[in-house]
């Protein structure tokens, strides 16, 4: 698992590092990753960041949250623990974050999570290409074993409404009516891939 970061994936894991530090004197807290992504996605909305807001911890963290955000868009991911800091494309990442919280009552740690959620894999798997969608080719996604619309699929992520996790459909309200039909697009317009 353990990988060598390289560039901006290993500036991001480096001040990742660095604010654990700051915060609790050691070099990767437990759950580092999952509180500073938590931090990160407050400080995009609010301007604020706190470690464990809400808490007798609760710390502001929020002067390192410009350069966390500038790394982690560089890198195009994030750095979470796996027998080291290890690079996680930003697609997988939002995987496990809903991954995680689906299973909040009994939370699985890294390891589990790695094992229970397979990488997605970006590239056809059968030798017979990529279907399309929206004129493009569509992503395929391991983990379901289907191919999905990656016209809307990367807007609904830059438009922010998969930036934290895939929302449920009583979510549609928060969506204005063209993201809501890219949402509904997205989640309807998939095909399995048909290669055992
Ligand atoms: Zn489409």
């Amino acid at each position: 698992m353990n990988q060598q970061l390289t560039g901006p994936a290993l500036a991001l894991g480096n001040l990742m590092s660095d604010i654990s530090e700051d915060v609790y004197a050691a070099g990767w807290i437990q759950n580092n990753e999952w509180i500073l992504w938590r931090a990160l996605l407050d400080w995009r909305k609010d301007g604020r960041a706190y470690w464990a807001p809400g808490t007798q911890h609760a710390h502001d963290i929020t002067e390192y949250m410009p350069e966390l955000d500038r790394l982690q868009r560089e890198s195009g991911g994030w750095v979470w623990w796996l027998d080291g800091m290890t690079f996680v494309p930003e697609t997988r990442w939002l995987a496990l974050v809903q991954r995680r919280r689906d299973q909040a009552a009994a939370v699985p740690d890294n390891a589990e999570l790695h094992r229970a959620l397979p990488p997605l894999q970006f590239v056809p798997k059968c030798s017979t290409g990529e279907p399309l969608c929206c004129d493009k080719p569509m992503v395929h996604n391991s983990f379901t074993g289907q191919w999905e619309c990656a016209d809307a699929y990367f807007e609904l992520l830059d438009s922010g409404v998969l930036s934290e996790s895939i929302p449920d459909r009583s979510d549609t309200a928060a969506m204005d009516d063209h993201q809501r039909e890219r949402f509904e697009h997205w989640l309807t317009n998939r095909i399995d891939d048909g290669c055992a």
